[in-house]
C-alpha cells in the first residue's frame, strides 16, 4: 500500500495537458485558459459620462444662482466631437463621451433647468462622474492567465474585448464503466439481493461538475470475458476510463485480470486512505485507467482525491487542489484506523459536523455533507478545535 500522496504525485506525474482548441466564447465556461489573454480595448474604452446630467467646467458650479448655457447635447453611440466652452454646458447621458473642455458631469437631478440653460444645486469637483479611459482595465493588461478559469464574469471581460473564440484545452472523453452482478439500471425492478447502479451516474455527474460533459455510463457483469471486451472496446474511443467496483480482493473483482489480459499493468494500486483503499491507476496507449472501488462513498472520495486533480491537469488547470478553508469542530472526533480517514460533513457559519453515517457504503450520509475533514491515523480532535475542511 502506497501513501495518498504518493499516489496522488504518481497520478499526476502520468498526466499531460490535452491539446488546446480554440472554441466560440460560451464553449469555454468551466474550462480553463490554454494561454495568457491580454487586453487590446481599454476598459473603459475612452473617457465617458457616468451619469444622465450635464458635462461642465467645474469651476463653473459653484455659484448656484448663475445660469449655464446647455450649448448641445451628446448621447451615448457617437461622438459629436464637442467642446465645451467656459460658462458653457453640454446636455450628457451615461456612456456617452466627454466633450473636451468639459472636467466634469452633473447629475440632472443636481441642476435646475432654465430655459436653455441651467443652475446647478451642487458645485461638482473636476473629475465628478466621469470613467477615465482604462481605469479598469488598460491594453497590455492580462485579463487571465494560461491555466485559469473561464467563469462567467471572465468571459464578460473576453466579450467587451470583441472576442469571438478563446483557446482552451480539450476536455477529455470519458467512459465510467460499472462493474457488478449486483446492480441494475434505473426504470427495473429490483430483485432479492440487487441494487441499483448509483455510482455510473454519480460519477458522470461529478466529471459535468468539473466542465466534462463528452462521457458515457456502462455497465457490466463480473465476469472476465465480458470485461475485458468491454475495456477493450472504451479503450479504443475515451481518453479517459473510470471504474467502478471489482478493483478489490474478491473472487468476482475482475478488474485486475482483464487489465493483465489486455497486457495492462497497474501503475499503483492500494492506497493508505480510508475510504477507497482499493483505488487503482493504469496506462495504457497514452489513455489513463481509474479503478474506484465499488463503494459509493470510496468511490466519490478517490474521484476527488485523485481523478478529479488529474482530469484539471488534463484540462490545463493551474490550481489543482481543494479548496480549504478554516472551520471548528462542533464535536469531539477521532480516527481510530490506521490510513488517514477523509469525514464527510457539513460546513455552515465555519462550524463543522460530520453527517450521518460515516461508513464507505453511506451514500445518503455523504450527500448530506459540502466538506472533507482529514484525520490523520491515531488523531484526536476535541469539540470545538480549530481545523481546516476541504470544501
Ligand atoms: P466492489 O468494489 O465491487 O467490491 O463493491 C463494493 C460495494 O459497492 C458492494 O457493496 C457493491 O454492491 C457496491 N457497489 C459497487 N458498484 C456499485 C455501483 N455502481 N453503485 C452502487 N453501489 C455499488
Ligand atoms: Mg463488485
Amino acid at each position: 500500500m502506497i501513501s495518498e500522496t504518493e499516489a496522488r504525485t504518481r497520478v499526476l506525474a502520468a498526466i499531460s495537458p490535452g491539446p488546446a482548441v480554440k472554441v466560440p466564447l460560451l464553449n469555454a465556461l468551466g474550462l480553463y485558459s490554454a494561454a495568457d489573454v491580454l487586453a487590446t480595448v481599454p476598459l473603459p474604452g475612452f473617457d465617458n459620462s457616468m451619469m444622465d446630467g450635464y458635462a461642465v467646467r467645474a469651476a463653473d458650479t459653484t455659484d448656484s444662482d448663475s445660469v449655464i448655457r446647455v450649448a448641445d447635447e451628446q448621447p451615448a453611440g457617437k461622438d459629436r466631437q464637442l467642446h465645451c466652452a467656459p460658462g458653457e454646458a453640454i446636455r450628457i447621458f451615461t456612456g456617452a463621451p466627454m466633450p473636451a473642455g468639459a472636467d466634469a458631469v452633473i447629475m440632472q437631478e443636481d441642476v435646475e433647468r432654465d430655459g436653455d440653460g441651467i443652475r446647478c444645486r451642487e458645485p461638482v469637483l473636476p473629475g465628478e462622474n466621469i470613467r477615465r479611459a482604462g481605469a479598469d482595465l488598460c491594453t497590455g493588461q492580462i485579463i487571465l492567465r494560461q491555466g485559469e478559469k473561464f467563469t462567467p464574469g471572465r468571459l464578460g471581460v473576453l466579450a467587451s474585448q470583441g472576442l469571438a473564440s478563446v483557446q482552451v484545452h480539450r476536455a477529455p472523453r470519458v467512459a465510467v464503466l460499472s462493474t457488478g452482478d449486483e446492480l441494475v439500471p434505473a426504470g427495473q425492478p429490483l430483485a432479492p439481493g440487487q441494487i441499483y447502479n448509483s455510482n455510473g451516474l454519480m460519477l458522470q455527474a461529478l466529471l459535468a461538475g468539473q466542465g466534462i460533459h463528452e462521457t458515457t455510463a456502462v455497465h457490466c457483469a463480473d465476469d472476465l470475458e465480458s470485461t475485458i471486451a468491454t475495456l477493450r472496446q472504451l479503450l479504443a474511443s475515451y481518453d479517459v476510463i473510470l471504474l467502478s467496483g471489482g478493483v478489490s480482493v474478491g473472487d468476482h473483482d475482475q478488474i485486475k485480470p482483464a487489465l493483465h489480459a489486455l497486457g495492462i499493468t497497474p501503475d499503483l494500486w492500494r492506497v493508505k486512505v480510508k475510504p477507497g483503499k482499493p483505488f487503482l491507476f493504469a496506462r495504457h496507449e497514452g489513455k489513463c485507467i481509474f479503478g474506484l472501488p465499488g463503494n459509493p462513498v470510496s468511490s466519490y472520495i478517490t474521484y476527488q482525491l485523485f481523478v478529479r486533480p488529474a482530469l484539471l491537469k488534463w484540462m490545463g488547470a493551474q490550481e489543482l487542489d481543494l479548496v480549504r478553508t478554516p472551520a471548528m469542530t462542533t464535536k469531539a472526533l477521532h480516527n481510530d484506523g490506521d490510513r488517514p480517514h477523509y469525514l464527510r460533513g457539513i460546513l455552515k457559519n465555519g462550524q463543522f459536523t460530520v453527517t450521518g453515517l460515516q461508513q464507505s457504503h453511506a451514500l445518503f450520509a455523504l450527500s448530506q455533507a459540502n466538506a472533507l475533514l482529514r484525520l490523520e491515523p491515531d488523531q484526536q480532535v476535541p469539540e470545538s478545535s480549530a481545523v481546516e475542511v476541504l470544501l
